[in-house]
């Protein structure tokens, strides 16, 4: 069997289908709630099923897919790539990581900077971690990370991970560790003792239901943290790589952390992840300290690059905001009729849409219609649309997504 099984004859597909859905029952660990889906082939904000359904994407790949799918560029540079050097190891120089750690660290703009390159947003908070206990040096251990945060799934990122119904049944957790509300910046003073050595935060929470930070806030942890002798570690995961209209979201305000985590978007698709620190902590991690295998690999560099190469000749920072603008005039324009919907928090193509009422129902009833969303504790729908969204696209999409809003106020049948 080839490995594009789309198009098929429509029964042929169903047959497929069921397959896959068996296969899975046998074989795959049931630790995801699947829809009853096949996806097989995508291009931009629009994907296909293997029966040729065709669904609008307004969360391409939980948020890695930032130029959609299939960006052309991407597809391009992999495909050059993986006929030229597939990996090797860090034993030895490779081109793209070079060009990749630069175009990231210019991107910053803090003098100095250097990247470290990883698989995956966990892994960047854990290498993040480490350079905070390392620079902390003896003794000084602790890191102050928020409640309702995310940081990841394994034991490192999930300890800083501020929820706890993700740490159920897995104590031990990694001692360490303490939560602040976020928004409350007495809150982290009070945490703060002689062990504290760093301060770690999404600049908006994702997972956490898009919570922007309170005017001051930002600035605030940089303070605290100066006067502590703290790192301040951003985990840009989710809104790094001009997601929320900048390349970073800490560039919208007036300070620099110590270190951005990224990963997610990073590669336009292709797993990739890393880190960039400012040089006095970049120089903790000596060889022996840390490293991961297929960190930095050719192919996740070169889609990597891209990538950025994309977000600047298409001018897609600027398209962010264009996206959230017109996202905004939509939602706000439903609320007087559906006192139900309490708020929409966006910062580029990073959106939430507040209900007072749970949002499965709008999230199920969207893929029946061929429109993709993602509801987040309960009561948010959440957007991660493509940079790459079209007028047309967004309109079209909203026009679904606005009808099932406005049907959770009707009276249940
Ligand atoms: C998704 C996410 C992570 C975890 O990334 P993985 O690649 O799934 O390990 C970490 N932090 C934030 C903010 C995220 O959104």
């Amino acid at each position: 069997m080839g490995f594009r099984i789309y198009p098929l004859p429509r029964s042929l597909a169903q047959a497929m289908q069921a397959d896959t859905k068996l296969r899975f029952h046998n074989y795959v660990v049931a630790n995801y709630t699947r829809y009853p889906v096949c996806l097989v082939r995508g291009v931009g904000s629009r994907v296909w099923d293997d029966e040729g359904k065709e669904y609008l994407d307004f969360f391409p790949g939980w948020g890695c897919g930032i130029l959609g799918h299939c960006p052309p560029r991407v597809v391009a540079a992999v495909q050059a790539q993986v006929a030229q050097l597939v990996h090797v190891p860090n034993t030895w120089h490779t081109e793209p990581q070079g060009l990749l750690a630069e175009a990231l660290c210019l991107r910053t703009g803090w003098p100095g900077a250097q990247a470290f390159f990883c698989n995956s947003g966990t892994e960047a908070n854990e290498a993040a971690i480490k350079m905070a206990r390392l620079h902390g040096g003896p003794g000084r251990f602790k890191i102050i990370t928020m409640l309702n945060s995310f940081h990841g799934r394994t034991m490192g990122s999930l300890a800083a991970t501020g929820q706890p119904k993700y740490h159920a049944g897995l104590s031990p957790m990694l001692p360490g560790f303490a939560y602040a509300p976020f928004g409350d910046l007495d809150a982290v003073a009070r945490l703060i003792d002689p062990e504290t050595c760093a301060i770690m935060i999404e600049p908006i929470q994702g997972e956490g239901g898009v919570n922007l930070p309170p005017a001051g806030y930002i600035e605030g942890l940089r303070e605290i943290a100066d006067r502590h002798n703290l790192l301040l570690i951003f985990d840009e995961v989710q809104t790094g790589m001009g997601r929320t209209g900048k390349w970073f979201a800490h560039q919208h305000y007036s300070i620099q952390p110590d270190i951005v985590t990224l990963a997610k978007a990073l590669a336009g698709g292709i797993a990739c992840g890393g880190l960039i620190a400012r040089p006095e902590v970049a120089q903790v991690l000596k060889p022996g300290t840390h490293a991961a295998t297929f960190g930095g690999n050719p192919i996740a560099c070169m889609a990597a690059l891209a990538t950025i190469e994309t977000i600047e000749q298409e001018g897609l920072l600027t398209r962010a905001t264009e996206i959230e603008a017109l996202f905004r005039n939509r939602v706000e324009a439903i609320m007087p009729a559906c006192p139900w919907v309490t708020g929409i928090r966006a910062m580029g193509t990073m959106i939430g849409i507040q209900l007072a009422v749970d949002g499965a129902p709008v999230v199920k009833a969207c893929l029946e219609r061929g429109l993709l969303v993602n509801c987040t504790h309960s009561t948010v729908i959440r957007l991660l649309p493509s940079l790459t969204l079209t007028d047309e696209e967004l309109f079209q999409g909203c026009s679904i997504l606005e009808e099932e809003i406005a049907r959770l106020g009707q009276p249940t049948s």
